[in-house]
């Protein structure tokens, strides 16, 4: 008979810090592994959270499924609302507006994207903006939101609505601890002060609160946030900066009363040192200005913010600081970092809940034994650094692709040197309108083409298959998808109204 090795599955996970990354993980393993694997979590209330991270991608939907979150009651709890894509002003230019919607761009046809007949149908004077072939791109604007009915007929646009999620980032974690610990996840209020390494393999093998509480595991994750206390202060995994591409290291945030009703987008507007985000929710609207120290100085950029509210600040600005870059290895030892504690890409498309939740399912699919294989790790490794490689790009490409000359840090951004990747993209796209997605990276074909229209790249020349269609019919796919589109979003209810029917919350500050 052929012997086995003996199994030595993991049996004990330690989850460092309490923030979204460290609930999203502790609630992901408890739902996947049960009993099997015991999860604890630790995190200190005198440390506290960052407490920004208020907008989505749609990949977080799929994620609430595995955990059986019911939709309805997550927006309730979190004081949510809906999002459709994020309406970009001021970014190719002074007055410019564009909104990168999710979701698709019109019908495809034959071996042709849509915006590849659009291009020949705009070269003829025959098509309008690309935002009024998406169903996303007309709703937003107009205030206009709902979940796919069920009884949307197949192929709709309705049918097919990508949407996300705008929602208050403390509720947000303290929903998910609710939802781990009747999971069975132990938490564990206390700083952390030691880190107990094995001498001979420099694996952790415990942490000391300052209780004098020892917490042993087979594997921990680093959520700790900006302090990366054990991937970074205890393994020096070390950190590649991208400071040099994404020059902007500080923002100020500050919640703002709400003016009117919460709009289904998230807004970025561009700003002389970098850019001002507002993210409404039902409760508040989340605002914050991202910008470079060595463009201006925090007052300013804290006097910018306030100018700029739509509506009377309900606290005083915070100043958050961060490096953009990631670490040079995300796993390390038995040590595997998420969130603020792996790497941090500025918040403009939203995309640092989803690499936590990217880290996640990589771990899942990955999830060592006590062998701790150095190919499992170096294969987790290396799809995490490539997709947060590929975000990075897609951030830059907004910064990049500008003619905005009207600051040191406009000409600065315009004028620099790019990563060889995303300079291939952009040069592909403007010769004749095509992109590629690798692998599994975030963004895909829309969303670039629309980033890339929507700042100033206007491709030479169409693809020239597009003329294998007859002139006529490409047109009329033009105008038969605007129609299309148009009349699907007269179809769609307000957002306030689609909330206050489906998923209002209770009055966040209701007298008890
Ligand atoms: P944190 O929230 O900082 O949590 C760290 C945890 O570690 C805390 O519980 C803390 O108590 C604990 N801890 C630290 N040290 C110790 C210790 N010694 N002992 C015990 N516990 C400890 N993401 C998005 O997806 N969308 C957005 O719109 C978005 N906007 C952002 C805007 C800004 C300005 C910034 C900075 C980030 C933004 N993010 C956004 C990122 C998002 O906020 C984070 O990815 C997310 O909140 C996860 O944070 P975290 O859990 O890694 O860290």
């Amino acid at each position: 008979m052929i012997q086995q090795p003996a199994r030595r599955p993991i049996r004990s996970v330690a989850v460092i810090g309490g923030g979204a990354a460290g609930w999203m993980c502790a609630a992901a393993i408890s739902k996947s592994f049960g009993r099997d694997v015991q999860v604890q979590l630790v995190e200190s209330e005198e440390i506290g959270i960052v407490g920004v991270g208020e907008a989505t991608v749609p990949h977080i939907s799929v994620f609430n499924r595995l955990l059986g979150i019911d939709e309805a009651e997550f927006v309730r709890q979190t004081q949510g609302t809906f999002k459709l894509g994020i309406q970009f002003n001021d970014w190719g230019k002074l007055g410019d507006s564009y909104i990168h919607g999710f979701g698709t761009i019109g019908r495809d046809l034959g071996l042709m994207p849509f915006h590849q007949y659009w291009l020949k149908a705009r070269a003829a004077g025959r098509a309008g903006d690309i935002s009024r072939y998406s169903l996303n791109t007309v709703a937003a604007p107009l205030g206009k939101f709902m979940v796919p009915p069920s009884d949307a007929p197949p192929h709709s646009p309705l049918a097919e609505i990508a949407y996300a999620y705008h929602f208050d980032a403390t509720l947000y974690a303290r929903f998910l601890r609710r939802h781990a610990e009747k999971q069975g996840v132990k938490r564990t209020e206390g700083k952390v002060v030691a880190v107990q390494q094995n001498p001979d393999t420099g694996f952790i093998e415990s942490v000391r609160l300052e209780s004098g509480a020892e917490i042993a595991a087979e594997l921990f994750i680093d959520c700790t946030g900006f302090r990366a206390l054990l991937i970074e202060d205890t393994l020096r995994a070390g950190f590649e900066d991208w400071t040099h591409w994404l020059p902007c290291d500080r923002a100020v945030a500050a919640p703002s009363q709400n003016v009117g009703p919460p709009t289904p987008y998230t807004r970025s507007t561009a700003r002389a040192a970098g850019w001002q985000w507002r993210i409404p929710l039902q409760h508040r609207t989340g605002n914050g200005y991202v910008y470079s120290s060595q463009a201006i100085s925090d007052n300013e950029a804290q006097a910018s913010l306030l100018k700029h509210l739509d509506g009377p600040a309900l606290a005083d600005p915070r100043l958050i600081r961060f490096t953009t870059g990631v670490r040079r290895k995300l796993w390390d030892k038995n040590v595997i970092a998420l969130g603020l504690a792996g790497g941090f890409i500025e918040p403009l498309e939203s995309t640092a809940l989803f690499l936590i939740q990217s880290g996640i399912s990589h771990l899942m699919s990955l999830f060592p034994t006590l062998d701790f294989e150095p190919a499992v790790r170096d294969k987790y490794n290396a799809q995490m650094q490539f997709e947060y490689e590929r975000i990075r790009d897609f951030i830059i490409l907004h910064y990049h692709a500008t003619s905005r000359d009207d600051s040191d840090f406009w000409n600065h951004v315009r004028t620099m040197e790019v990563p060889a990747s995303l300079k291939a993209n952009m040069e592909v796209f403007a010769a004749n309108g095509q992109f590629f997605r690798e692998g599994a990276e975030l963004f895909g074909l829309t969303s670039w083409v629309q980033v890339m229209l929507g700042q100033g790249i206007l491709p030479r020349n169409y693809h020239p298959a597009v003329d294998w269609v007859k002139e006529e019919d490409a047109f009329a796919l033009v105008d038969h998808v605007e129609n299309v589109v148009a009349a699907n979003v007269g179809l769609m209810p307000r957002h306030e109204d689609f909330i206050a029917r489906h998923c209002a919350a209770a009055p966040a500050y209701a007298p008890v």
